[in-house]
């Protein structure tokens, strides 16, 4: 749950990220032509391949390279005692409160760590960890009235209207509510899932059961989650409809420090594996645990506006399954014949977002370098340095001309290849700017077909990072895709 703050910047190295994203078919507000729905996002043609093979590579990691971890698809809607199990529907909130000049609405600890930021930035580092030691005080009491002095005695402005005329603090909570059953007096209220975890808890028992797993064992799945945030900005880094990638690791009680700190070690080295730069991650470690969490660490991204959570880890103890036997009255131990025990697990939590890790590739990949074109002048070059295995697209077929039999050579290359790849066949333009488009969508290779092709089966393949080019067999081809881009040599890192 929520900890890492995050503030509205503005800087132009998104603001060409989120453009690109929007031109090249990455990532499209929700319906658009009613002028979006705030917070919600759609994932366009190129976006949606670069997601599924984000998505497919964790999958894989998880379930593919460990034995003893298996996955599941639960359903969105689940009873809704489940939410009061986990805590959600007492806790899951955010603390408010509006201008009232400026009918802004505000999260009342973002309000004081956007204050405290500008003390240590006025040299005021002393009074700004008081402020923050005061702040997180008065959120673990859940004092709503303190928190609202404190910003009154700071003299907190809304930065829009410029007063301080605020309303008081109320906590918001963030789930999504539905009716179940169409006639009004006969439904109950149900919840949108705020997080995947509560599927895979209240059926690790079927799982255990019915694959006869013994522990330490796990359970990864990959799904919508909702949340009502209430400031979302920043593109797809807070949305409401998101997409999570969770985890859950069964272990003997005792054994959670141990394990906690190989999952952290284990899902830094997948982020590198995919190609994120080492010097754009780190841990951060969560002073604050939530409720269910004994410790508690984010794998933070150097967004283009700042270090940021992108994944979770948490050591959650046995506290939800324990919930849910007492709510449920249904036993949730589990049998360890080593030691002739019965116990509830405990368990190692990691949750990544999808649209997070999404939006660090795109990030990461956007590479603006000074190029020369075709006839010698000095241009700029716009390509996503998307790691092969993750790229939209793996490589674009282009005839030279659309004459002398070329198109029909090339479509035969692209009829061939495509059994095995998602590649694209384009004709049209000239080719140096079908290089320039495959470049804009992070497509490793260009292969082009020309005159020599029809003499001796060659062909001229271009790079995307280098923009070298190299002549070879078609004969050569497959094994040289396979080998840039399988996901293969990620894991082998693994
Ligand atoms: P934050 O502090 O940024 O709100 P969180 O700590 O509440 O995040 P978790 O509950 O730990 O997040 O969820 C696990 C992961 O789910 C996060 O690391 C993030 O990648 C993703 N996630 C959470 N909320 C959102 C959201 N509103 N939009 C997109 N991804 C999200």
């Amino acid at each position: 749950m929520s900890s890492t703050k995050t503030a509205p910047v503005e800087n132009s190295v998104f603001q060409k990220v989120i453009s690109h994203a929007k031109e090249y078919g990455f990532v499209f507000p929700s319906s658009e032509i009613y002028d979006g729905l705030a917070a919600v996002y759609d994932y366009g043609q190129n976006g949606v391949e670069l997601k599924n093979n984000l998505k497919m590579c964790w999958w894989k990691s998880m379930t593919q390279l460990h034995d003893n971890i298996v996955g599941i698809d639960a359903a969105i809607l689940m009873h809704p005692k489940t939410w009061v199990a986990s805590g959600h529907v007492a806790s899951f909130a955010d603390p408010m409160l509006d201008n009232k000049d400026s009918k802004k609405r505000y999260r009342a600890d973002q309000l004081l760590e956007k204050h405290t930021d500008e003390l240590k930035a006025n040299g005021q580092a002393e009074k700004a960890q008081q402020v923050l030691d005061e702040m997180n005080k008065l959120l673990t009491d859940n004092d709503l009235k303190g928190l609202l002095d404190l910003i009154i005695a700071e003299k907190i402005k809304c930065p829009l209207s410029g007063t301080a005329n605020w309303t008081e603090i109320r906590q918001f909570n963030l789930m999504f509510s539905t009716q179940l059953g169409a006639m009004a007096e006969e439904a109950s209220e149900i919840y949108l899932r705020p997080e995947t975890a509560q599927g895979i808890f209240v059926n690790y028992l079927n799982v255990q059961k019915t694959g006869r797993m013994k522990l330490p064992f796990g359970i990864a799945q990959i799904g919508k989650a909702f949340r009502n945030e209430i400031v979302a900005r920043q593109f797809i880094f807070r949305m409401r409809e998101f997409e999570q990638m969770e985890m859950q690791f069964f272990i003997q009680p005792g054994t959670q420090k141990e394990w906690y700190e190989k999952w952290k070690t284990t899902r830094l080295k997948w982020h590198k594996a995919l190609g994120l730069p080492a010097e754009k991650l780190q841990y951060h470690d969560h002073v604050k645990l939530a409720h269910y969490a004994d410790a508690a660490v984010d794998i933070e991204f150097e967004f283009p506006f700042g270090f940021k959570e992108m994944e979770g880890i948490h050591s959650r103890t046995d506290f939800d399954l324990t919930e849910h036997e007492k709510l449920s009255k249904k036993k949730q131990q589990y049998y360890d014949n080593d030691i002739n025990k019965n116990y509830v697990p405990y368990v190692i939590e990691t949750s990544v977002g999808a649209d997070r890790l999404f939006l660090a590739h795109l990030c990461n990949a956007y590479t603006e370098e000074q190029g020369v074109d075709a006839d010698g002048n000095t241009k700029e070059r716009i390509f996503l340095k998307l790691h092969p295995a993750v790229a939209p697209i793996k490589a674009a077929i282009f005839p030279l001309t659309k004459k002398d039999g070329l198109p029909e050579k090339a479509m035969k290359i692209f009829d061939d290849l495509k059994l095995d790849f998602k590649v694209t066949y384009e004709e049209k333009d000239s080719i140096g700017k079908r290089y320039t488009r495959q470049d804009l969508l992070g497509t490793p290779f260009c292969i082009t077909v020309d005159h020599q092709t029809l003499e001796d089966d060659t062909v001229t393949v271009r790079y995307r990072d280098t923009v070298v080019q190299e002549r070879l067999p078609i004969s050569a081809l497959r094994a040289k895709i396979e080998h840039e881009t399988s996901m293969k040599r990620i894991f082998e890192q693994l």
